[in-house]
């Protein structure tokens, strides 16, 4: 994630925080500073310093589950809305996944009962006629959170966890695919009642509608993405006929090129035909308005831009190429030479072409029952 600064690693994953979440800081700390001086704005960063470290190992729990069943997390971006956790794949097993996903708030019910222990040995629960005051102690507000990131979390829509659990539970039963789409659509129909009853009741339920909304979106994209490329490779899918740029060719041959072909990234490699960078389109009418057509096209093309083997599964590059936005990716073959492109449009196809053919083939197979 971009503008996310690396803070530690524990158990090999990398613990990121957001920049935005240093603003979340001082404008708790101003506020509480406006309402009580210096001491109230101590408590209220550190409050907010002491839940996002109960998001983090409500993240560590899931990270930690993944682990038992061999899947690492490169991992954890700690955002002012909560924590995210990136898996280097989703678990194959609807069981796994069930284990991963409650692997989170089980960590917040456990340290709420020990928060619960704490505070029974030693103050006792304030009277809960008093619960309306904001003067509780640190540790009772700190249980109430970790209930709360349990009861938010079991909102049975994506991203929540509650979502994946049902994915989870309806995968035991029908393909992933399936499970994920009746999933999504009970998470459209929740931000749907969220957004009426923030309407009249609390705008920041229609803040989480839009939230869930999104989330249930792209997971069904997704899902239905690994579905139709199960299996299929890089090789299977990406460009085979295009032009490559030679690193010395000035912009205006990439502008013949442009004209020539029908492609709108060109790979620009050096005279060992290694890959050193993707000019696209927009790069070069940008830098001919700005530099010229003599401009080399070493100096505009983006560098940033990993390679994939031909043999990555299709799913992987998917999540390559977007983990980085590329406008496209070089692929390689066995032994590193530039055997393909792999773009976006090439996404869209196979899946327009997929789909096209699982629906004959339920077609063909509803005719037969
Ligand atoms: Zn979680």
């Amino acid at each position: 994630m971009h503008w996310s600064f690396r803070l530690v690693r524990i158990f090999g994953i990398e613990i990121k925080i957001h920049v935005t979440f240093f603003l979340l800081l001082a404008w708790i700390g101003w506020l509480y500073h406006r309402s009580g001086g210096t001491p109230a704005a101590i408590d209220g960063v550190l409050f907010v310093i002491l839940i996002f470290v109960c998001v983090l190992l409500h993240e560590l729990g899931h990270a930690l589950a993944a682990a038992h069943f061999g899947i690492k997390t490169p991992d954890i971006t700690l955002l002012p809305i909560g924590g995210v956790a990136r898996l280097e794949r989703i678990p194959e097993k609807p069981s796994e996944e069930i284990a991963v996903t409650v692997a989170g708030p089980a960590v917040n019910i456990i340290i709420a009962a020990v928060l619960w222990i704490a505070i029974g040995l030693t103050s006792g629960f304030p009277d809960p006629q008093t619960l309306q005051q904001t003067e509780l102690p640190m540790s009772v507000r700190l249980f109430a959170v970790n209930i709360w990131l349990v009861i938010f979390n079991a909102i049975p829509a994506f991203p929540m966890d509650g979502g994946r659990l049902l994915r989870a539970l309806l995968a035991l039963r029908m393909d992933y695919a399936r499970a994920t789409q009746i999933a999504a659509s009970i998470g459209h129909g929740i931000a749907f009642l969220f957004f009426i009853v923030g309407l009249w009741w609390n705008p920041m339920l229609i803040l989480i509608a839009v939230f869930v909304y999104f989330g249930a979106s792209s997971e069904a994209a997704m899902a239905q993405m690994r579905s139709i490329s199960k299996g299929l490779r890089v090789s299977g899918a990406m460009v085979t006929k295009f032009e490559a740029l030679p690193l010395a060719a000035t912009l205006h041959e990439a502008v013949d090129a442009l004209l020539r072909t029908s492609q709108h990234e060109f790979p620009v490699t050096d005279q060992d035909g290694q890959v050193r960078g993707i000019l696209t389109r927009d790069d070069m009418i940008a830098a001919l308005r700005k530099s010229g057509p003599e401009t080399p096209v070493g100096e505009v093309m983006r560098t940033n831009i990993p390679s994939v083997p031909q043999s990555m599964l299709f799913d992987r590059a998917f999540a390559v190429m977007q983990q980085c936005s590329c406008p496209a990716l070089p692929v390689l073959d066995s032994l590193g030479r530039l055997v393909g492109l792999f773009t976006p449009e090439n996404v869209g196809e196979m899946i327009m072409v997929q789909s096209a053919l699982g629906a004959r083939g339920r077609a063909v197979r509803s005719r037969a029952a």
